[in-house]
């Protein structure tokens, strides 16, 4: 029995001493995701960003509400799901869908040009979701920036006379869908675009499309 309990408190000793090992392991392998000046909980430089943002949105009056989701540094929700003409539609998901203000922002300045290309709806999938970043099917350490509401992942267009494209089979051959990465692609509110067309191992059914937050430090100002 007194042996029995020994090796029981051996074991017990080895666990502990092998965790701290595998803690240190895993946090040398965490590589940085986030907006440059990024962290959580927000610093001020962010708190900073998202009261400006909130009141460009205000100034070109969109409707939004206050929304909550951890690591999201502005969260709002449009309850119209709509920003300067675009709708924004889920393929399945029910709201409501909290996103980041700049994410919104971003859309609703890209507005325009999309409407020129025939677009009235980008049909998505996810936006905000606490997830990490996988690379060749295996999840890595990474925070995703759908994780803090930055990001949005598009499998459909709608165009004005209703036809839908979905990005895994029409791609290739409606050229309004690349119109549309390239809209993105070249605005700087938004990061390069993940598409078929630069990334068609990962991104071969959808856009992946990460608006930006820019961070001045509140010092200089
Ligand atoms: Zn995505």
């Amino acid at each position: 029995m007194a042996f029995r309990l020994v090796g029981f408190l051996g074991a017990v000793a080895l666990a502990l001493a092998s965790s701290p090992v595998a803690a240190g392991k895993s946090k040398s392998r965490r590589v940085p995701n986030m907006p440059r000046g990024w962290s959580w909980p927000a610093n001020p430089a962010m708190v900073d960003a998202g009261k400006r943002c909130l009141e460009t949105l205000g100034e070109h009056e969109v409707a939004y509400e206050g929304g909550s989701a951890k690591k999201v540094n502005t969260p709002i929700v449009v309850p119209t799901m709509e920003l300067a003409g675009i709708r924004l539609e889920p393929t399945w998901r029910k709201g409501p869908f909290v996103l980041d203000c700049h994410l919104a922002l971003a859309l609703h300045e890209l507005a325009p040009e999309l409407k020129e290309l025939g677009v009235s709806a980008l049909r998505f999938s996810t936006i905000h979701d606490h997830r990490y970043v996988k690379r060749n099917g295996r999840k890595t350490n990474i925070l995703s920036r759908h994780a803090i509401g930055l990001a949005m992942d598009i499998f459909e267009v709608r165009l004005h006379d209703g036809r839908v494209l979905k990005v895994k089979q029409s791609y290739a051959d409606e050229e309004v869908l690349p119109a549309v990465e390239r809209v993105f692609a070249g605005s700087e509110r938004f990061r390069t675009p993940l598409t078929p067309g630069n990334d068609p191992k990962g991104h071969d059914d959808h856009f992946h499309i990460e608006a930006r937050m820019p961070l001045r430090s509140t010092r200089t100002r």
